[in-house]
């Protein structure tokens, strides 16, 4: 290492660390500081749970398929890599809720299931007269106490009854983090709900007073990228320095015998830091700081199996179709399946014409063993479940499969307490580690580079004293 200079060590190449890499080493060009910025990734590959594959005219995306066109910093990024005319916005269509074996469009203007508009409420199949009745009461209900955390499934059905949370808003949630409704934390979930009921006495009239029109018409709100999402992380890679990424190698272990941190790799190197990144999922860090109990916390914090089932088809296979773009099921319903997307239609350039694309989703919490069943019986499950709301014959031409074990971290109740107590714990015992990633502030991808951008923000106010009076020193020797 030269004189002067620093180190810092992100571990985990997801989209997370690769954000940190990216913009970490933007800045240490732009602003000549004397920082050396390194990425370890535990695999051969960079991207984590981004990853695509090309096949057949196909796109086919074995993780996320999108993001969030609302949070920017995921078109950002984008742009910063020159991809800006590869992203499309997703075709809308109708999604719907299956419940009961039976397709219900999702009502108009529902935000993540909250009515913003009455018409369409009050005119659905998807709730019994009762169960409307009973979600008015929101109108007159007051605001829950304001003492701490709970669970998201009490909170909605405090307000709006179990019939509207079961068949609308616990569907429509799983899909996005795979998570118990009544298990999960209002605050590091949507705390948002939580200062509408309390603002406006009412959610489903906060939500109509502060959704913007453009969300209650639903239009297109995703983006993605036409050459698919590995091809952001590929742009990105080749931005790195060169030598500065190492894949194939697990950081196994961090300590602080001093001022500096030791890096413990899986080769038996040791590797010295002054500071350090670390975008791994939660349940890797307690045994990565094994010196330091406050990470125990960790342990119990649930990851829930999925696997994504894409099924390549001739389009005339598809005998019965549905008009739509996709849809999510309903716990009440006979179904493995949790969720699917008609992918053809939703993002047109991901098949060749005359060509379907199904994307299907298995494994939620308390039913992962189908995460386990080999390819073929996952894709007959699937197909089954299929069939039973269209009418598709034969076998598909190929199927991909991707299986994410202990993928989905759950935000459960105490979720931001626990974090908030492990980085004031951190801070004092750590100084210079920061944590970022799907596991802590966010798991939607915009989220993550949110937080990747914000653990750099943090390296450079930790190391910059240092750093500029070092600089300084350093331009004062040679002048
Ligand atoms: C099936 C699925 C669908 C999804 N769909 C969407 C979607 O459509 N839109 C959206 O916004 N989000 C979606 N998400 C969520 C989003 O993909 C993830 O939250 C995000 O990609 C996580 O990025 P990350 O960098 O934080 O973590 P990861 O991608 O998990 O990366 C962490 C990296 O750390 C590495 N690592 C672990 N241990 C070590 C170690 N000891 N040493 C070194 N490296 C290590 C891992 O190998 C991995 O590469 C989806 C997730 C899944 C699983």
């Amino acid at each position: 290492m030269n004189e002067g200079q620093r180190t810092v060590v992100i571990v985990g190449g997801g989209i997370t660390g690769l954000t940190a890499a990216y913009y970490l080493q933007k800045a240490i060009r732009e602003q000549r500081l004397p920082l050396t910025c390194k990425l370890v990734e535990a695999t051969h590959r960079l991207g984590g749970k981004v990853q695509t594959v090309v096949r057949d005219g196909f796109v086919i995306e074995r993780g996320p398929d999108s993001f969030l066109a609302r949070k920017t910093s995921a078109f950002r990024l984008v742009k910063e890599v020159g991809l800006e005319h590869e992203i499309v916005h997703n075709a809308t269509g109708k999604s719907y809720i299956l419940v009961n074996g039976k397709l219900y469009p999702i009502p108009g203007g529902a935000v993540m299931g909250i009515p913003t508009r009455i018409a369409p409420f009050l005119t659905t199949g998807l709730f019994s007269p009762a169960g409307k009745l009973r979600a008015a009461l929101d109108f007159v209900l007051p605001p829950v106490k304001a003492d701490g955390d709970m669970p998201l499934g009490r909170f909605f059905r405090r307000r709006l009854g179990d019939e509207v949370v079961d068949n609308l808003i616990e569907p429509l949630l799983s899909g996005i983090y795979a998570g118990d409704i009544d298990e999960m934390s209002l605050m590091a979930t949507f705390p948002q709900f939580f200062q509408l009921e309390q603002k406006y006495g009412s959610l489903v009239r906060g939500a109509r007073r502060t959704t913007p029109k453009e969300q209650k018409e639903r239009k297109g709100a995703f983006q993605t990228l036409k050459t698919g999402l590995q091809s952001l992380v590929d742009e990105v890679e080749k931005r790195l320095e060169p030598g500065s990424v190492i894949k194939g190698v697990r950081v196994e272990r961090i300590v602080r015998p001093d001022s500096t941190y030791r890096l413990q790799l899986s080769t038996g190197e040791v590797w010295e830091a002054d500071s350090v990144i670390v975008t791994t999922p939660h349940h890797v860090v307690p045994d990565m700081f094994a010196d330091y109990p406050f990470f125990a916390s960790f342990r119990s914090v649930p990851l829930t199996s999925v696997a994504t089932v894409a099924l390549a088809f001739p389009a005339k296979a598809i005998r019965q179709d549905i008009d739509g773009t996709g849809f999510v099921v309903s716990r009440r319903s006979d179904y493995t399946m949790t969720a699917c997307t008609w992918t053809h239609k939703k993002w047109p350039h991901t098949a060749p014409p005359g060509k379907a694309l199904l994307r299907g989703y298995v494994g939620r919490p308390g039913d992962e063993e189908i995460v386990d069943q080999s390819d073929d019986e996952i894709v007959r499950v699937v197909l089954d479940d299929l069939n039973k709301v269209m009418n598709i014959v034969g076998q598909p031409e190929f199927a991909v499969i991707s299986r994410w074990k202990r993928a989905m971290p759950q935000y459960t109740v105490g979720h931001c307490e626990r974090l908030a107590y492990i980085k004031r714990q951190m801070a004092a015992a750590l100084p210079g580690v920061f944590l970022a990633g799907s596991s802590y502030e966010g798991l939607g991808l915009p989220d993550c580079i949110d937080q990747g951008e914000k653990a750099v923000h943090d390296v450079l106010e930790y190391l910059r004293p240092a750093a500029v009076e070092r600089a300084s020193n350093m331009y004062s020797n040679v002048h």
